[in-house]
């Protein structure tokens, strides 16, 4: 789990976005901080549901007060969230917050782990919850992590006692937390387990309570706190310039595309835990009663007199002093039985014994990615920057059979570069996160290999081993192979070094709607991912459907290089759906991968391939109007789809726009959560109602209640009240409220077959108040609770009609949902109604 542009084990980095995937670099009091921690002796593991549930200030309170070992265990990799900053859903938005998460821990100094629970989406209660995780496998991973951890504490970030009270995953990953908590230690349990780890117990659990939980700060301060332990949280780090609370803001910041980009902020905060299960502690340490000293390890003790006299007589002019002693105390370690506490503590003490003497250890690949089978260069840098003997022996690459035996001194700021050509053995795995690998269900990723549950990212295949001696005493350094180039814009930058397949395809648009039997051109982009591919592509289909020509030949010449190849594809007469999936033959072999990269500047760079498709629909669609303005908001690919089904969709910048400018529009569609991150946007509404006003359709979708109320009062031109109300059961039954309204007639007569297939949910954020002149024209409700009839609402406005819904149609249009599409024509459609012009409102 070390990694070399992502040290999440144990360094604060004070740079964070743009700097995220470079190499750290210790000062003399940030080494100071370290050795502070490789000198205590206990480990924290907190609990929640998903990334940027955890409390980040709890987190670098403990990793850089209490220095312990810090480990957040996220169930889940949030792929059921929004994206504020891209276009990633579902898997590729869990890669994108696995990585947020990581960076997060760069900056708090905590460690990341994972389960194979799969963020489905919003769950009310923690039955659902359980039912659609396997519960077994998902305890089974945590029992796992409590294994491997061996936490002496342990943090529930929610309350196990209060179902219904907050998002169903998160009392789940409070009761799970609470039952691993008394398995952990008993051999029955997850036997098969035991192969790879032991039993453990942790000594408490705790529940990181808050005010919230009891309505109010002044109902909390009343509260009985006598089996809580407090903690000022808000400490100030002399050595790192920074408050705990300034690196929690810091590392909350991280979760980009959830929008939790903050402020920092400074001074007092407390945290309170309470005892869930466990001996009481006397004072307020959650440690106490656990020894927290080299003296825990057998062997030990001996280790810990040589460290804490280094820690003692810190040298802050000249660390690389104390290597001797830093030497001596790794070559003890070596010898201890304790194979836990040896590893944490010999990766603890590697890191600082580089730092100490400046050692800069880089393996580069000339190349950001190879392929199986080819050759590779890579370059190597070592350089000592103190002046302690230090000599490299070696540097082996692990995953290749290469390696070079400099045997060469390392003297004081010398640089020493080499370089190793090497083959890229062809069994060699591509670079794709590991849980993607295979298909999973809808609650569940899976993962075969025990030792991959939990890890972060999947492990690299090539590493770079360094064979160093210090005044004879060997050490070995791992360094993951990076790729590090420049941009005049934007200074020196690393990304992670992929192994890639030859060939890999694409097909833009991952859903085709074909709304008649028409031809539709379809363009497959071909990738290479080495110089000089030839072979052919041929594009399986489903049955009914045809394409032709029946293959392409192809040669491309550039590694990295993209053709366009182009297929008709032609569909049957009557509705139907599948996939068409792309099939290169290159020799005797078949590539069927497509690549998918996820840039952003505080994560490194991601490889993902996943199977290479489209999904085709044809669909009875009938359509009136012909131009849409497009307000995009937080972003959604709705106009994609509407161009699918034959609109031409206008992208209109806000700002822009002036009275008169919408009057050649069929329709206004204001994209998800647009007024949420848009200020501009309130100022326009008046232009927009006087579009809606001249005859105009304006479409609203989603904005969040919270933010916005106290933003901006006229979302519409009546009275709505935002709400939380959201029906997240997609197979809800739905009511038509309002049968002869325009919306469920003109032009798609809409029935409960239109609400079948849907994904994820039915909606969210409905409005729950709305004045008279609206017209509800749907019901739906989660089981147990009241039916919900805000989800699409509609209201004359002078001449024109305007709509607001918190149907999911961001999530059902771009996954092809038929009844979706025709839901949408007819919101665009309403003002094109001639029939029923004026009594088309009223249901
Ligand atoms: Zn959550």
């Amino acid at each position: 789990m070390k990694h070399f542009w992502i040290f999440f084990s144990a360094t604060i980095v004070l740079f964070t976005s743009g700097f995220a995937q470079k190499p750290e670099k210790l000062t003399s009091a940030e080494l100071f901080h370290e050795v502070q921690k490789l000198n205590f002796l206990g480990t924290a593991l907190y609990v929640a549901a998903h990334p940027d549930d955890e409390n980040t200030s709890l987190i670098s309170y403990l990793s850089n007060h209490k220095k312990a070992k810090t480990v957040y265990l996220s169930l889940t990799r949030g792929d059921g969230g929004q994206n504020l900053i891209g276009s990633e859903l579902r898997e590729l938005l869990g890669v994108l917050r696995t990585q947020e998460l990581l960076a997060a821990r760069n900056v708090d100094g905590g460690e990341q782990l994972f389960t194979r629970a799969n963020d489905f989406g919003f769950s009310k209660l923690p039955k659902e919850t359980l039912e659609i995780w396997d519960n077994d496998k998902v305890l089974a991973d945590v029992v796992w992590a409590i294994r491997n951890i061996k936490p002496d504490v342990i943090i529930n970030r929610f309350d196990h006692r209060t179902p219904g009270t907050t998002h169903g995953h998160h009392t789940a990953s409070a009761m799970l937390s609470m039952e691993a908590f008394d398995l952990a230690n008993n051999p029955q349990a997850y036997p098969e387990q035991l192969n790879h780890s032991d039993t453990w117990q942790p000594k408490r659990i705790f529940y990181n309570t808050s005010w919230w939980q009891y309505g109010s700060r002044e109902k909390f301060a009343k509260a009985d706190k006598s089996n809580m332990i407090k903690m000022d949280v808000g400490v100030y780090y002399p050595e790192l310039g920074l408050s705990n609370n300034e690196i929690s803001a810091m590392s909350r910041s991280q979760h980009l595309c959830q929008g939790f980009g903050t402020l920092t902020v400074r001074g007092s905060s407390e945290e309170y835990l309470e005892l869930l299960k466990g001996p009481a502690a006397t004072g307020n340490d959650l440690f106490e009663g656990v020894n927290t000293t080299w003296s825990r390890v057998k062997g030990g003790e001996a280790i810990g007199r040589i460290l804490e006299k280094v820690e003692e007589n810190f040298d802050f002019q000249n660390p690389a002093k104390h290597i001797p002693e830093l030497i001596r105390a790794y070559q003890m370690l070596q010898n201890i039985e304790d194979e836990h506490w040896k590893s944490i503590k010999s990766k603890e003490l590697k890191h600082i014994i580089l730092a100490a003497t400046g050692l800069y250890l880089e393996a580069s690949s000339e190349n950001a990615s190879a392929t199986p089978g080819s050759q590779a260069t890579i370059n190597l840098e070592a350089i000592n920057r103190s002046s302690a003997n230090i000599t490299l022996k070696e540097i082996q690459l692990v995953g290749a059979n290469a390696k070079i035996a400099p045997n060469k001194v390392l003297t004081n700021n010398q640089k020493e570069n080499f370089s190793i050509d090497f083959s890229v053995p062809s069994s060699m795995m591509y670079t794709s996160p590991y849980w993607l690998n295979e298909q999973g269900s809808l609650g569940m990723y899976v993962v075969n290999n025990q030792q991959f549950i939990g890890k972060p990212e999947t492990p690299k295949a090539f590493k770079a081993r360094f064979s160093l001696l210090f005044d004879g005493s060997e050490i070995i350094f791992e360094k993951d192979i990076v790729h590090r180039y420049s941009r005049p814009d934007k200074g020196e930058l690393y990304e992670p070094f992929a192994i890639l397949p030859e060939v890999t395809s694409k097909i833009d648009e991952k859903v085709l709607i074909f709304a008649n039997s028409d031809t539709k051109e379809v363009q497959v982009k071909v990738r290479a991912g080495k110089n000089n591919v030839s072979g052919t592509i041929s594009l399986d289909h489903p049955t009914g459907w045809s394409v032709s020509p029946k293959s392409i030949p192809f040669t491309i010449e550039q590694r990295g290089e993209e053709i366009p190849l182009t297929f008709k594809v032609t569909p049957p007469n009557s509705e139907s759906e599948g996939n068409i999936e792309p099939k290169i033959t290159v020799g005797d072999q078949v590539f069927d991968k497509e690549l998918v990269e996820i840039a952003y500047d505080h994560i490194p760079k991601q490889s993902v391939l996943l199977p290479s498709a489209a999904k085709v629909v044809r669909m009875d669609i009938k359509k009136a109007g012909e131009h849409i303005a497009y307000i995009m908001g937080a972003g959604d690919k709705v106009p994609e789809s509407l161009e699918q089904i034959g609109y031409q969709v206008h992208i209109v910048d806000p700002n822009e726009i002036q009275n008169g400018d919408l009057d050649k529009y069929d329709a206004v569609v204001v994209g998800i959560r647009a007024y949420n991150v848009i200020g501009a946007l309130k100022f326009k509404q008046p232009v927009l109602f006087d579009y809606v006003e001249r005859g105009g359709t304006m479409i609203v979708q989603y904005n969040t209640a919270g933010r916005w109320s106290n933003q901006f009062e006229n979302i519409a031109p009546y009275d709505i009240t935002l709400s939380r109300d959201r029906v997240t059961d997609e197979n809800a039954e739905v009511k038509i409220l309002a049968p002869k309204n325009s919306l469920v007639n003109f032009p798609n007569a809409i029935t409960s077959k239109d609400f079948e297939g849907w994904v994820q949910e039915r909606g969210l954020y409905f409005p729950s108040k709305w004045s008279a002149e609206f017209t509800p024209i749907l019901s739906m409700k989660d089981e147990g609770e009241t039916e919900k009839q805000g989800s699409l609402i509609v209201a004359p406005y002078g001449e024109g009609h305007y709509i607001y819904t918190g149907l999911s149609f961001f999530r059902e249009l771009p996954v092809g949902v038929s009844g979706a599409y025709k839901l949408f024509a007819n919101m665009l459609s309403i003002g094109k109604n001639e029939v029923k012009k004026d009594s088309n409102v009223k249901g």
